[in-house]
């Protein structure tokens, strides 16, 4: 069984496949096959499997350079580089990486903790030596103890986001998902929202955890930028493109709402114009799931799956659309 992996990841899922008797191909270098170089690295040989990227565009063309692939295994939780649709026409299997709920959960409590605190913007001051003495007027920021968060999505990651703010910080959870999540309700003494309009116009932070799909394209837009408290942060650690990038620096300069804090850009690694000039903005590249620990098992899951599909066995990732 022949394996193609289409950038270095943690040993540990490179090592299972080579135990296994694969012979496994990694890209020697350590950046992100163009299109034509994917094509080309993948017709070299006979394939059996594709460990791909998010950051690897996976359409009909690919299919067709490897038509002895069998499973495409993303090493992702999410998997809109895929073509689904297409992959599961022509009965090739896609699995993600579902590893990392605590890492991203986190990650968006800290983003809302750096707003609420005003940690970026105090970092810097410090940095650029303008501390010139304890000031009472310095910096404000707000508690989060009590207020509502706002969960656009609630499944795995919304839950843990929901869980750390409700039994940390006491706060009100309210959650708006294409289906009603019973622990939400259960766990969390959540509230559920058929329609995402009721959640922005009540929660304090609003935070997304939904797929990129043609219904999340630009689920937050104009319109429902203008829905938000004025007092109200977006925290963004799902797919850049969700939120209309343009919209939000707009409704960040006109102040319609307090801040956000992003971890996914629409057009990443580009950044809208305007989006770095704002100090109510805090910015990370893509890390939320960036522990080495996640990485790992990110790893593992997505070689068990290429070694489930090629012995025969269900595996236990397949995304099903
Ligand atoms: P999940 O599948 O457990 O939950 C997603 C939820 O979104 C589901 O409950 C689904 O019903 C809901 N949903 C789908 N379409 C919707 C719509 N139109 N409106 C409202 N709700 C909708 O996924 P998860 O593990 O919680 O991950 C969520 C997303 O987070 C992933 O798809 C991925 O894109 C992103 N993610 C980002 C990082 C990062 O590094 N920033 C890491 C992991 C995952």
């Amino acid at each position: 069984m022949k394996v193609y992996i289409t950038r270095r990841i943690p040993d540990v899922g490179i090592n299972m496949l080579v135990e296994k008797g694969y012979e496994v191909d990694v890209n020697p270098e350590n950046r992100i096959l163009t299109k034509e170089e994917l094509i080309d690295a993948v017709s070299k040989k006979p394939y059996d499997a594709v460990l791909s990227l998010l950051t690897d565009t996976i359409d009909a063309d690919v299919f067709d350079a490897v038509p002895t692939a069998k499973i495409f295994a993303n090493y992702a939780v999410g998997f809109n580089n895929i073509d689904i649709v297409t992959a599961n026409k022509r009965g090739i299997v896609v699995t993600n990486t579902v590893a990392t709920s605590e890492e991203v959960a986190e990650h968006a409590v800290a983003l809302m903790f750096a707003l609420a605190k005003r940690i970026v913007e105090g970092d810097s001051f410090v940095r650029h030596g303008d501390y010139k003495g304890w000031d009472p007027l310095l910096l404000p920021g707000i508690n989060l103890e009590g207020k509502t968060i706002g969960l656009i999505g609630g499944g795995r990651i919304g839950y843990k986001t929901g869980r750390i703010l409700k039994y940390g910080l006491g706060m009100n959870v309210i959650y708006h998902d294409v289906k009603q999540n019973e622990m939400f309700e259960k766990d969390l003494s959540a509230t559920y929202y058929a329609t995402i309009d009721e959640v922005l116009s009540q929660a304090d932070i609003v935070s997304l955890h939904v797929p990129l799909l043609d219904s999340t394209h630009h689920l937050i837009n104009k319109e429902r930028l203008a829905l938000m408290k004025p007092t109200a942060f977006l925290i963004n650690t799902s797919r850049g493109p969700v939120v209309d990038e343009e919209a939000l620096v707009e409704a960040l300069k006109q102040k319609q709402i307090a801040g956000a804090g992003l971890d996914v850009f629409e057009f990443e690694p580009k950044l809208t114009p305007g989006l770095t000039d704002l100090p109510n903005v805090v910015l990370t590249p893509h890390i939320a799931s960036a522990t080495a620990q996640a990485r790992e098992q990110m790893s593992q899951i997505a070689a068990e799956n290429i070694i489930a599909v090629l012995e025969g066995d269900e595996p236990k990732n397949k995304v099903i659309v």
